[in-house]
């Protein structure tokens, strides 16, 4: 992930986003050009920037641009200056005040034992510790991404060859990281120890595939071989693939948002279709939260899945009461004052003939700060709703992300200073709830969340980290004000 100078960055609208993609081809001549595809079905993981790293047998070559990765990496000209039968890339999704080009991904750096590039996903939770005594210690820093500090980890190990090098700077690094890393003879995988981050790998002929999630192996059409295990190293070379574990053994703590809105549906987690998990929840929470009601909307596009397994568990009809725009570009991503007094209405409009005298349930994945919440609630009140109830596919988002999610810090967080009841009368809904942190384990097909030992990392809806947070308290900046949502 990128901006580590800014903590933990402020989301510029009522969502939380995903900070990056990665993906890697090893063994293949469109080896760019699929790179690019792969990164093209990651966009949801990251929205500001792209790059990919090749290498042809001899030299490394990069390309790193602002933007979609179709608004550069479908020019031939670029992918010609892409050659070779490797490559790695990277879709970054940029903090506000970010250090622009310089964090975009791959990063690369010259060793003594030759040239490096990796592409992360995730977020080091030690990096600022690292990144003072590596200062201390002469090393020269040319970005503000935590990614750099891997970088230096390997440059100054006292390992000889790289991969021990590398191995060595994984194990002094904590937090959430799943990444892609290319050399001159190898290209290597890895999930940090609890496997926060997804990571999957996939074979394309003879060529090997590592990519964040499965539906950018459907679009170059390569097969699922399997997911990389947590603390799991994969070293891929023209020999064949290998793995370490060069971590002590934990408990997987996957991120369990993944399933409820950052993994595209069509993926796969674990042998989990995201999709039926998405539909499932909506499942639960018509069991735990029905409510008589005439239709079932669902608040586009995230809200979808849930919405459909909502309705077929409860008999209610499923109808699009709310239709998106898609054609948002980028303009409008972060908006004028002028345009942003337009709010909600850019992306979503109320479809009158669905909503008008209804007793609708609206179902979305999460609410962040409440904000959009509260003015959907609204649209379609002014749309002729009779009742407006609020279903959400998550429990309340009562803590900030430190692993790669782009959360708003605690106290924007409207979950983390209300209560359920406060928070409904706060968006007007008729009525307001959330799934249960239980009920959600149980819509991925765990009977139950193990207190002890929980099977994910659901931190943003417990509290409960599952590693030290040593920069971020270094800082003061782990708020503990109380959780009063769950209380309600
Ligand atoms: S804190 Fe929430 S969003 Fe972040 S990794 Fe854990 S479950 Fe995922």
């Amino acid at each position: 992930m990128d901006d580590f100078s800014m903590l933990p960055m402020a989301a510029d609208d009522d969502r939380l986003h995903e900070e990056c993609g990665v993906f890697g081809v090893f063994g293949h001549d469109d080896a760019a050009a699929l790179t690019a595809l792969g990164l093209h079905a990651l966009q949801h993981r990251g929205q500001e920037a792209a790059g990919i790293a090749a290498h042809d047998g001899r030299r490394f070559s990069i390309e790193r641009h602002a933007g979609l990765v179709g608004d550069t990496f479908t020019r031939k000209a670029v992918i010609d200056r892409l050659p070779g039968r490797r490559a790695i890339g990277h879709n970054r999704y940029s903090t506000t005040g970010g250090a622009g080009m310089r964090n975009v991904q791959p990063m690369f750096a010259e060793f003594a034992g030759g040239g490096f590039a990796v592409a992360h996903n995730g977020n080091l939770t030690n990096a600022m510790i690292l990144k003072r005594e590596l200062q201390r210690r002469g090393s020269l820093f040319q970005s503000t991404s935590d990614t750099e500090t891997i970088i230096h980890l390997i440059a100054t190990s006292n390992h000889g060859q790289l991969l021990d090098r590398f191995v060595d700077a994984i194990r002094r690094i904590e937090g959430a990281y799943s990444l892609v890393a290319l050399s001159e003879k190898k290209m290597l995988g890895c999930r940090d120890p609890l496997g926060v981050r997804p990571l999957v790998l996939g074979k394309l002929d003879e060529a090997w595939v590592l990519a964040s999630e499965t539906c950018a192996l459907d679009i170059i059409g390569a097969n699922y071989v399997r997911d990389i295990k947590p603390g799991e190293v994969v070293i891929i070379t023209d020999e064949g693939i290998e793995s370490l574990f060069p971590f002590e053994k934990s408990r997987s703590r996957f991120c369990i948002f993944e399933y409820v809105y950052f993994a595209r549906p069509d993926s796969s987690v674990d042998g989990r279709g995201v999709y039926a998990v998405r539909k499932q929840i909506g499942a639960e929470l018509a069991r735990e939260s029905g409510i008589p009601a005439d239709v079932i909307v669902p608040v586009p596009d995230s809200g979808v899945p849930a919405a459909i397994g909502y309705a077929e568990a409860s008999g209610i009809p499923f109808d699009l009461g709310i239709i998106r725009n898609h054609y948002v570009g980028r303009t409008f991503i972060e908006p004028t004052d002028a345009i942003r007094h337009m709010g909600v209405k850019l992306k979503h409009n109320a479809n009158m003939g669905v909503l008008k005298g209804k007793r609708v349930v609206l179902v979305d994945d999460s609410i962040v700060r409440g904000t959009t919440s509260m003015k959907i609630v609204q649209m379609v009140r002014e749309a002729g709703a009779a009742e407006v109830h609020m279903r959400i596919a998550s429990p309340p988002t009562t803590d900030s992300c430190f692993y790669g999610v782009d959360t708003p810090e605690k106290s924007k967080l409207i979950a983390s200073h209300m209560t359920i009841p406060e928070m409904a009368s706060y968006i007007k809904a008729d009525s307001l709830a959330f799934i249960s942190i239980d009920g959600l384990y149980r819509a991925v097909g765990e009977a139950k969340r193990n207190g002890d030992a929980p099977q994910f990392c659901d931190a943003c809806f417990t509290g409960d980290y599952p590693t030290r947070l040593a920069d971020y308290e270094d800082r003061g900046k782990v708020q503990t004000l109380p959780r009063l949502a769950e209380a309600s």
